[in-house]
């Protein structure tokens, strides 16, 4: 029997990364046995289920790569098949009606729940039980003659063939309930396999209070998607040893639910920041030069993927830029003479003691250096230092401030090279002005 997997979101307008990462799971588990990996959208609550909160959950995969191996189930479709096997469990006096509340608006359906314990082997928690009497009836269809989520949610597993449910271990005292109604309904149970919970540096579920939690707002934020991917894997699941970066391909010949913890996740957006870096170094050239050209004009620059000046600075930015929404800030002095200035680095490096006098004798070397390549601006900045009796982090550190307006960035002499001897005579003697 090849084995069928699911996720089965219900579209709220968000995908919330542990969403995401049962979502991931189930992929991988398909992938790995050469399953099938099947989307089934539990759209029954028709005022949040809007095409839009569907849009968010397709987009959402398509983005991270989970492709669908049939047509999704959209679940409201299956209101009747819903309601047949409710009548059946009434019919066999598996089930019963009842006006709740005694509105007289009509009845639930109720799910007499078995009166044995229920136990079922979790592939990750291990055994699981629950005692009869922790366990009342259940209501299967509303009085209002909706189906509750626990009718729909079995039947059509039943009905997909599902053979293996991954979920959050927030739906483990569901899955109590979900294993007395496959059997009443005659349908053997697919294996479970509940995932522990992601939670923040206190221990407590992660949510939108502790940053990005969506995964529009991991899109939103620059991050790529192979970064969240493999970070989101790693939640959870370990290859064996100790390493974090992983391609696809690896990540589906190791998967398995075997090596799934069955404790919290926690997630570290320090931790998560590094790795997106990594793939971030990774980019194929062309492909960075677009984005960054992209983002360039979205900024107001005028600037294509081929100017030279571009392609020139690619090479120093890409050991820098961690996530693209922060590569315009990173670079937007190759652009314009209006950068800004951060405060913390000119109260540092341009307002102290000797700065003014250091950055112009930098200036003067600066101009007598022969040609102004990166190697003959280190030689002239190295012994201006040296007959001054200074050392070089004098002259470095005001030189930078006034040409980049940052404290930090990619090699100085690299950068003053793409700069040229104009723009950054020029930007010197304007810090000189401003400060001196
Ligand atoms: N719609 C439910 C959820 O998103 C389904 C859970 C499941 O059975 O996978 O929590």
């Amino acid at each position: 029997m090849t084995l069928r997997c699911r996720f089965a979101p219900s579209p709220t307008g968000h995908v919330h990364i542990g969403n995401m990462r049962a979502a991931i799971y189930n992929w991988l588990f398909a992938r790995h046995h050469n399953g099938s990996f099947l989307l089934r959208i539990e759209d029954t609550d028709r005022e949040r289920s809007t095409p839009e909160a569907v849009q968010t959950v397709l987009r959402a995969m398509d983005w991270l790569g989970l492709t669908v191996d049939e047509e999704p189930l959209y679940q409201s479709t299956r209101r009747d098949a819903h309601l047949e096997a409710a009548e059946r469990l009434l019919a066999e006096g598996k089930a019963y009606k009842e006006d709740k509340g005694g509105t007289g608006r009509g009845e639930a359906v109720i799910f007499r729940m078995p009166g044995t314990d229920v136990t079922f082997r979790d592939e990750i928690k291990g055994e699981l039980t629950k005692k009869a009497e922790d366990m009342k009836d259940l209501v299967i269809v509303r009085s209002d003659g909706n189906p509750v989520f626990h009718l729909a949610n079995v039947v059509d597993d039943i009905h997909m063939g599902i053979t293996h449910v991954i979920r959050g271990d927030d739906h483990i005292e569901n899955t109590y309930r979900h294993v007395a109604l496959y059997q009443a309904l005659g349908a053997e149970a697919p294996a479970f396999a509940h995932l522990p919970m992601i939670v923040n540096a206190q221990g407590k579920p992660y949510s939108k209070r502790d940053g990005a939690a969506y995964v529009g707002d991991f899109r939103d934020n620059g991050y790529l998607p192979d970064a969240l991917f493999n970070y989101l894997v790693l939640l959870g699941w370990s290859p064996g040893d100790d390493r974090e970066k992983l391609t696809r391909e690896e990540i589906v010949s190791l998967f398995d639910l075997d090596r799934v913890r069955s404790h919290a996740a926690q997630f570290d957006i320090g931790k998560f920041e590094w790795l997106n870096a990594e793939y971030m170094k990774d980019l194929d050239e062309t492909m960075y030069r677009a984005e960054l050209a992209h983002r360039l004009r979205g900024a107001g620059y005028d600037v294509n993927a081929e100017d030279p000046g571009l392609v020139r600075i690619v090479p120093l930015m890409r050991e820098r830029i961690k996530k693209w929404s922060e590569a315009v800030d990173h670079c937007v002095y190759f652009f314009t003479e209006d950068f800004p200035f951060d405060d913390k680095a000119v109260r540092k490096r341009l307002l102290k003691d000797g700065a003014m006098t250091a950055l112009a004798a930098i200036r003067s070397a600066f101009a007598d250096a022969a040609d102004f390549t990166a190697e003959s601006l280190e030689t002239a900045l190295r012994e201006t230092a040296e007959r001054e009796g200074q050392n070089a982090g004098v002259y470095i550190h005001p030189v930078r401030v006034s040409v980049t307006g940052q404290a930090g960035g990619p090699s100085l002499f690299d950068l003053l090279e793409v700069l040229g001897r104009d723009r950054v005579l020029g930007r010197i003697d304007r810090a000189l002005e401003h400060y001196g």
